[in-house]
């Protein structure tokens, strides 16, 4: 039988009581290891980590949880090569996939190291200035953060076992507040690896991080009115998690970052050029990780007149992604994560086909390496529909693989109308020359999205990628997105913290 993988929890490390749940390489069909929460003391645990780490970490100044991060990213940074491992054999990802993952996760842990240690020797945050209540100056209001003296709680997707994981657990040890983390199963290897390192290196103070591999089952039940929750995955889990009493009874926060289908716009009036960086991007956001990135590109649009020579394009850089086993050098695109998100990428194409047409069929690519019988690899399928209006299953589909669907559109009015048809998306992408339209399309779209990432000639070898996610910026988006707001460099440190205005005089606040 394989590794039953410890649970670190209540500071220690505890295997499950179960058998089990075994996780799959999704190329061989082989049994990796497996995982287990069955039989932890879930409120002990919850405790452990409220009280020791919570308070642990809130005694620390900014700059000295900065230093922390400074050290998990080097901890994280020396293990670099079993991650690497770990991603191939579990995520069934090329070399370059498992970097987005992986080294997005350590150059995020280094990002928020870096803005803690602009925040200083202090244990709280004033937030604004102080503003008169009266008419003397004397009585003032000054807005303070503090740290949140609970939990956080991430229930995390397959897709990023790594980044989701540090993405969150960064601001939120900045910020003082102790992480318990559930891993989707599928993938809960890395972050139980990357956990381990970090906890047996003991460079965070007990309590400070946690790990529950297997059944979120009895999780959110153990969280109180001062910790907070936040969830990435899918919608209909989403829903569950806002219903539960946690949430509607004890007002846990919580921070949702659900589906989303993303869009790329290529301008009117866009030339070759531009047109050929909008194919790039659109055929790497579709085999990047087989497609299985919240942010990746699901609808593209573009000029009427543009539609044949962009289908061209794209087509022609999809025909050279080579498909299978991520071991040979030659694959440029590894596995879906399992036999069940095969199956629902099948679905979620035989459910757009009879509103689209296929202008790059994904099974003409033959597999390198890989048995087609087993290894949970497909191709990059390009759907087109020549009635975007009338196309609607494209625009509240989200297809978890590399598919995505190109659309004709009349004027820039259609294109934003087709664009906001997605109902709120994590990001769009824009493509053209000319700066003055750029910007006004992007104010445009910033109400239904979280971020806007626009691309011209002059930042075409600097760009950061449609999808790729910066600390630097938000991440999250309204509306069929979640509404969350992760990242955007000290922004995402509000999520953990409390708000309380302080009312005195201002002899008193100055002291604050
Ligand atoms: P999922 O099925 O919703 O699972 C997400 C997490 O929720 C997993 O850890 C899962 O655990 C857990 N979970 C399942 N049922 C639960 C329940 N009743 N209560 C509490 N937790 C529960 O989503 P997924 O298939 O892993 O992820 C794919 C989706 O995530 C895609 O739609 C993608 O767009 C979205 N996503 C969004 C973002 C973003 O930032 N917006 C990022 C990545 C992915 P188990 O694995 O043990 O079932």
């Amino acid at each position: 039988m394989t590794e039953l993988l410890p649970n670190h929890f209540a500071g220690r490390w505890q295997t499950g009581t179960g058998r089990g749940t075994a996780l799959v390489d999704p190329v061989l069909g082989t049994e990796l290891v497996r995982v287990d929460s069955t039989g932890l003391d879930l409120a002990a645990g919850f405790a452990f980590a409220r009280e020791r780490g919570g308070a642990a970490l809130r005694a620390l100044t900014y700059r000295e949880r900065a230093a922390l991060l400074d050290a998990t990213g080097k901890v994280l940074q020396a293990n670099r090569d079993a991650y690497y491992d770990i991603a191939t054999a579990n995520s069934g990802t090329v070399k370059s996939d498992s970097a987005v993952d992986i080294d997005g996760a350590i150059y995020t842990v280094g990002s928020y190291a870096r803005l803690g240690a602009t925040l200083g020797e202090r244990c709280s945050l004033l937030d604004g200035e102080a503003a008169r209540l009266g008419r003397e100056p004397l009585f003032q209001s000054q807005h303070v953060l503090v740290p949140t003296r609970g939990v956080a709680l991430f229930i995390n997707a397959f897709n990023f076992p790594a980044w989701g994981l540090w993405e969150k657990a960064a601001p939120a040890l900045l910020s003082g507040v102790p992480v318990i983390v559930k891993p989707a199963t599928a993938t809960a290897w890395l972050a139980q690896r990357m956990v381990r390192d970090v906890v047996d290196a003991g460079v965070l103070p007990a309590g400070a991080l946690s790990i529950v591999c297997g059944s979120s089952a009895g999780l959110l039940d153990a969280l109180q009115p001062f910790d907070v929750v936040s969830f990435t995955g899918s919608a209909d889990t989403a829903a569950l998690i806002r219903a539960h009493p946690a949430v509607t009874k004890r007002s846990v926060r919580v921070n949702i970052e659900a589906d989303s289908v993303n869009s790329a716009l290529l301008l009117p009036s866009a030339d070759a050029a531009v047109l050929d960086l909008l194919a790039r991007e659109v055929a790497r956001e579709m085999t990047v990780k087989s497609g299985q990135k919240c942010t990746a590109i699901r609808r593209v649009f573009v000029p009427q007149s543009q539609s044949a020579q962009a289908a061209d394009a794209i087509g022609a850089r999809l025909a050279k992604t080579t498909v299978g086993n991520p071991r040979n050098e030659s694959v440029r695109m590894g596995a879906l994560v399992n036999r069940a998100q095969l199956e629902s990428v099948r679905a979620g194409l035989a459910h757009l086909k009879p509103q689209t047409e296929v202008l790059h069929d994904g099974s003409s690519h033959a597999l390198i390496d890989a048995d087609p019988a087993v290894a949970c690899c497909v191709g990059p399928t390009l759907l087109g529909a020549q009635d975007a209006d009338g196309a609607d299953r494209v625009h509240d589909t989200e297809v978890f693989g590399p598919v995505a669907t190109l659309m004709p559109y009349r004027d820039l009015a259609h294109a934003l109308a087709l664009v906001r048809r997605g109902e709120g998306s994590l990001v769009a992408s824009l493509y053209g020359g000319d700066p003055a339209a750029l910007a006004a399309a992007a104010v445009e779209l910033a109400d239904s999205h979280g971020r806007v990432h626009v691309v011209s000639p002059d930042v075409a070898q600097l760009h950061t990628g449609h999808g790729n996610v910066m600390p630097q910026s938000l991440h999250g988006g309204p509306g069929r997105a979640g509404g969350g707001e992760e990242l955007g460099g000290l922004r995402a440190l509000n999520f953990y913290h409390r708000r309380c205005a302080v009312q005195a005089s201002s002899t008193a606040l100055s002291q604050l």
